[in-house]
């Protein structure tokens, strides 16, 4: 079947030699969800004859970056980018290339013992649970009538204005996925976010956003901020959007990738034929005119017609000569502990461990030691493994009161997402007016794996529109994504 006459043009266009440069290599720093999404999405819209060399460079022995899992007692556990929404359709759609996605969230699966917030000295809310209801038939739906009718007690018709408020904000990120007739390619972050809506969410905080909508002080208080010191480890002033996107990734039939998220990353890259560069750190990047020298740790230079940098550059120490200006910004550090024990239920008021929520969640409180501490698996009564966030780190004294027994302990300390602080201001997608792009501007918008790979598809269409001559036209016409996200879903 010959193409619509409309694409005839652009398909010549593409399958053109490059101009300016005959085989180009694009150097790409970073191998997590960010740098492999732009690998597969460069190859996706690049005609197969255009001989571009992808070269990925990653400091450490495994690719994934901030999506990593540990392993206690034989089971594997996310460590970083754990859940993901139902309509994280490129998440979808690389996880189904490899095979892997596995429903549900990373809650313990052996039974439930509901939610909590809690306040330092008591739980201010408790959900209902399977387990309280002994075996009653018909326990679940009980349940969930329950604890549906518990908080609109509480919390009363503000509910369904924050339920609005998610599903308008998703509604808005779902243009993301729109075929490139009516999506443009943005060369900015303020120019993508105000395309798609989604720009005055940054501006102001979360907290500001609920309370214009008429969401009363108490949900913003409970519920949303255990929400937000979850997601990312902030109180509600962060910004209205990553507020938005952490609230929507506390809803229903989230899933992750079974065997790891970081298998999205793996399956990516090894699709798209790159060369990749393990436990090779990136040091310095130079333009040299016409392309750009790549200096890495192991005393290799490499050359390349593009750079792009897919890691946040607030904490890594890589030379730009000439130097690049991006605003200051902070990381937020959140740590994640990870113990095999079982929790003490003195140290909540409690007389035993049955009686303690499978996900307990504190509120904004600077003496509260934790901002959550969840069940991930039931090994016994008495032995389970937990995962702990704070926002320091957690000392064994610490450890010792919450918990009554502890047989393992992991922490990492992760350079977790950015410090949200409305009104954002972002750094340029194009760092020099050249061909070095930073894909992690995208991320002070929000930071999840999915942004990630939305950021990297805007990129990748940047750069493949800017060897080709500045010319406008939509890549993902070319290879037949439609507006419809179920025909995306199915189309990758
Ligand atoms: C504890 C935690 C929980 C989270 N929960 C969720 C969640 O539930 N859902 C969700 O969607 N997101 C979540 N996130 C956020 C999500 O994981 C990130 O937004 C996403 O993984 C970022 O991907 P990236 O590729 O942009 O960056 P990264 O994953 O950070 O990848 C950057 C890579 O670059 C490498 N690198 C850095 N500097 C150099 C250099 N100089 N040379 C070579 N390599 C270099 C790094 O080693 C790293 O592998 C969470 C993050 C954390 C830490």
């Amino acid at each position: 079947m010959s193409p619509p006459p409309f694409l005839l043009p652009l398909l010549l266009l593409l399958t053109l030699p490059f101009p300016s440069f005959p085989s180009p290599t694009v150097c790409i720093v970073g191998g997590g969800i960010g740098g492999s999404s732009l690998s597969h999405f460069i190859r996706r819209y690049s005609a197969p004859q255009s001989n571009l060399t992808l070269r990925v460079f990653e400091r450490n022995a495994v690719v994934g970056g901030r999506m990593a899992t540990v392993t206690i007692a034989g089971h594997t556990f996310e460590a970083g980018g754990s859940i993901l929404h139902p309509k994280n359709y490129y998440a979808r759609n690389f996880s189904e290339m490899i095979g892997q996605r596995r429903p549900g969230s990373e809650r313990s699966e052996d039974g439930d013992r509901g939610f909590g917030i809690w306040d330092g000295e008591r739980f201010l809310l408790r959900s209902w649970s399977v387990d309280s209801m002994g075996g009653f038939p018909f326990a679940e739906k009980m349940v969930s009538l329950l604890n549906d009718a518990m908080m609109f007690f509480r919390y009363g018709f503000s509910l369904f204005k924050m339920k609005t408020f998610v599903e308008e904000t998703v509604g808005r990120f779902l243009k993301y996925y729109e075929c490139s007739d009516s999506r443009p390619v943005f060369e900015t972050v303020d120019e993508m976010l105000k395309w798609s809506g989604l720009y005055n969410l940054t501006t102001h905080t979360l907290e500001e956003e609920l309370i214009s909508i008429g969401l009363s002080p108490l949900l913003i208080n409970e519920l949303i901020t255990v929400i937000t010191r979850i997601n990312y480890g902030q109180s509600v002033r962060i910004s209205g959007l990553a507020g938005a996107v952490s609230m929507a990734g506390s809803g229903e039939d989230l899933w992750a990738v079974k065997g790891g998220n970081w298998r999205m990353a793996a399956g990516l890259l090894n699709q798209s034929d790159v060369l990749l560069h393990l436990q090779e750190e990136i040091v310095s990047v130079s333009d040299l005119g016409t392309h750009y020298a790549l200096n890495s740790s192991a005393g290799n230079s490499y050359i390349c017609e593009v750079a792009v940098v897919a890691t946040p550059l607030d904490e890594v120490d890589i030379e730009f000569h000439p130097p690049i200006s991006i605003p200051k910004r902070k990381l937020q550090h959140t740590h994640a502990t990870f113990v095999r024990g079982v929790l003490n239920p003195a140290y909540f008021g409690l007389k035993t461990v049955v009686e303690i929520p499978d996900l307990i969640g504190s509120i904004e409180d600077p003496s509260l030691p934790f901002s959550s501490i969840s069940v991930l698996k039931r090994h016994g009564e008495k032995d389970m493994t937990y995962k702990v966030f704070s926002r320091q780190a957690t000392e064994d004294t610490l450890l010792d009161e919450i918990f009554s027994a502890r047989q393992e302990t992991i922490r990492i300390n992760w350079g977790a997402y950015p410090h949200f602080d409305a009104p954002e201001v972002f750094a340029p997608i194009i760092l020099d007016g050249r061909h070095l792009y930073y894909i992690n501007a995208f991320e002070n918008a929000a930071s999840t794996m999915e942004t990630s790979a939305v950021a990297a598809e805007n990129v990748a269409r940047l750069i493949l529109l800017r060897l080709h001559g500045g010319l406008s036209l939509g890549m993902s016409d070319l290879r037949g994504i439609k507006s419809d996200p179920t025909y995306l879903h199915s189309d990758l």
